[in-house]
């Protein structure tokens, strides 16, 4: 029987009126083998609440995931942190448990009930217990996570974070798997039953990838598809005696993956290339690449787009107006610059309004408030306090800030494509320094300079920026988090005003970007976001620490 004919329905299957299932199929593969970072999958958002997109964010999906995988209601769980790891030292700090108590409390990552997740989990009886482990990792983020249903069925995930909200499933219940919550999946388990590897694979249209193993007597079928799995699979799935448990995985990623159609340029020279033979500026070819990754249309993602910036400009307006929270360093500090201005302390200026905007987006994200991760929590207040600041003075319109923030995405993807975004690996040069040189691109932008300048711009900007260290005081993304925001947003500003002027970067961004990383791995894991060295040991912080705790 042939595989299309196989299928029922195929009309249902979402995108089938338009696109082959030999299209879809080429492009999953494709999609698989570059794994092209995603401008808001993984350089601006996620759109959250809590101190660290590493810690928050990565947790509360891998719990939804999670929950998602046990396919049943949750009774118990138990969330175990590697001793050696980076989330042992800080894990309820920087929040990992208030993204696992939501997460697995069934919140919204932007419900304001996650202010109190673990109350929230309590009232619905779901018992969290957490725990400092020993089992072997390779990754400094690392968290096993074991689930019980209300009917005792156990489900065992290790995953880890990877940086600015980015996840990985590597293992469910020891089968290895690679999970990262941009794409649909059916996870299938089979017990002392006879392999149906055949008679699954021929039920399932192509562009869907399909996948067995046996492990002892238990037998993982696992399916992965851009899109939903029609109810008629569904049923036919569920009318098979041999098996056991299916687990329907979705997306938790605002972009599904395996849609993408070829890009124009891929290498950081290629996009210069490219800019020079198109004449395009960088926020266009930030808009060119989100569309190739993820087969949106350009409104779509212009829409996107708009979307997250009024949600940063609101964290500003919040912050602005006074935040509290009780679990804090630092008291409203950005009302402070407007006040000095009008006792004349100071003068007016764009610098002025920099300092005050993110001052205001790193106290709405103390505070739990809403925000936009650009590229990571604890460094969110970098591109928007500086995009927001500066479009206002030059009377942007919409469509060129939506333009400065592709512009700044695509920046942030190459150095996504690079080091990454955690700092448990590689410092704050990879949060802090990163976001500098994705706010010098948008800068650029926005005052109509060339690609070649706003690349240049984020050159310059991110070299500044190197050896950064990660040395969080009293394990709260406040100190020096605040100073070292303002200053990548400054820094970011200085260098987009050199790159205008034509001033030399010498060093080409993806030389650059290979260097954070090659640096990052020289740097001692006491400075790389563990609270064990750095500013995190003076004595004032020690201090700080012992009030707080
Ligand atoms: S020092 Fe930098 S990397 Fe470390 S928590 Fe603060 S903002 Fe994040």
């Amino acid at each position: 029987m042939g595989l299309k004919s196989d299928f029922p329905n195929n009309s249902e299957y979402p995108g089938s009126e338009t696109i082959s299932y030999t299209d879809i199929y080429i492009s999953f593969i494709e999609s698989k083998m570059k794994k092209f970072p995603g401008i808001f999958n993984d350089v601006i958002g996620p759109v959250m609440r809590g101190p660290s997109s590493s810690h928050t964010a990565a947790s509360w999906r891998i719990a939804r995931t999670g929950l998602d995988i046990l396919n049943e209601p949750l009774q118990k769980a138990l969330v175990e942190f590697d001793g050696d790891g980076a989330w042992a030292p800080n894990y309820r700090e920087q929040g990992t448990t208030m993204g696992f108590d939501g997460g697995l409390s069934g919140l919204e990552i932007t419900d304001e009930r996650m202010k109190s997740a673990a109350s929230y989990a309590l009232q619905k009886e779901i018992i969290i217990e957490y725990q400092v482990s020993s089992f072997p990792t390779d990754h400094a983020n690392t968290v096993r996570l074991t689930l019980w249903g209300i009917s005792e069925k156990k489900v065992q995930i290790i995953a880890v974070s990877l940086g600015g909200g980015s996840f990985e499933i590597r293992a469910v219940n020891g089968f290895p798997v690679q999970l990262n919550g941009d794409l649909y999946g059916l996870m299938i388990f089979s017990g002392n039953k006879t392999d149906i590897s055949d008679e699954l694979k021929n039920m399932i249209p192509p562009g869907v990838d399909f996948s067995s193993e046996q492990h002892g007597a238990v037998i993982k079928y696992e399916f992965k598809s851009s899109y939903p799995f029609p109810p008629e699979v569904m049923t036919r799935l569920r009318n098979k005696p041999v098996i056991d448990d299916i687990a329907v995985i979705n997306p938790i990623m605002p972009v599904i993956a395996g849609r993408q159609t070829d890009m124009p340029f891929t290498s950081i020279p290629s996009l210069i290339d490219y800019a020079r033979a198109s004449d395009a500026d960088l926020g266009e070819l930030g808009l060119t690449y989100e569309k190739c990754i993820s087969g949106n249309s350009e409104e779509e993602l212009n829409a996107k787009m708009k979307e997250i910036i009024l949600i940063i400009h609101k964290s500003i307006d919040t912050g602005l107006k006074g935040t509290h929270y009780t679990d804090r360093i630092l008291r409203q500090q950005s009302h402070l610059i407007g006040n000095a201005e009008k006792e004349g302390k100071i003068w007016e200026s764009v610098v002025n309004r920099i300092i005050e905007n993110v001052s205001a987006l790193m106290e709405s994200k103390s505070a739990m408030e809403v925000i936009v991760a650009a590229p990571t929590a604890g460094s969110c207040g970098t591109v928007g306090g500086s995009l927001k600041a500066i479009s206002e003075k030059m009377a942007s319109s919409e469509n060129e800030l939506i333009k400065a923030y592709f512009a700044a995405g695509i920046v942030g993807a190459y150095f996504a494509r690079g080091s990454g975004f955690s700092a448990e690996e590689h410092g704050c040069q990879v949060e802090c320094g990163a976001a500098s040189g994705m706010a010098a691109a948008g800068i650029v932008q926005l005052m109509g300079g060339t690609a070649r300048q706003a690349i240049d711009a984020a050159s310059m900007a991110i070299q500044n920026m190197i050896g950064l260290v990660c040395d969080p005081v009293a394990d709260r993304v406040e100190v020096p988090c605040l100073g070292k925001n303002i200053s990548a947003a400054v820094n970011a500003w200085a260098s987009a005003i050199m790159a205008i002027s034509g001033y030399d970067a010498v060093i080409p961004l993806d030389q650059v970007i290979q260097t954070v990383s090659n640096v990052g791995k020289t740097m001692p894991s006491c400075v790389k976001c563990t609270g064990k060295g750095g500013l995190a040991i003076t004595e004032a912080a020690l201090n700080i620490k012992n009030r707080l705790t």
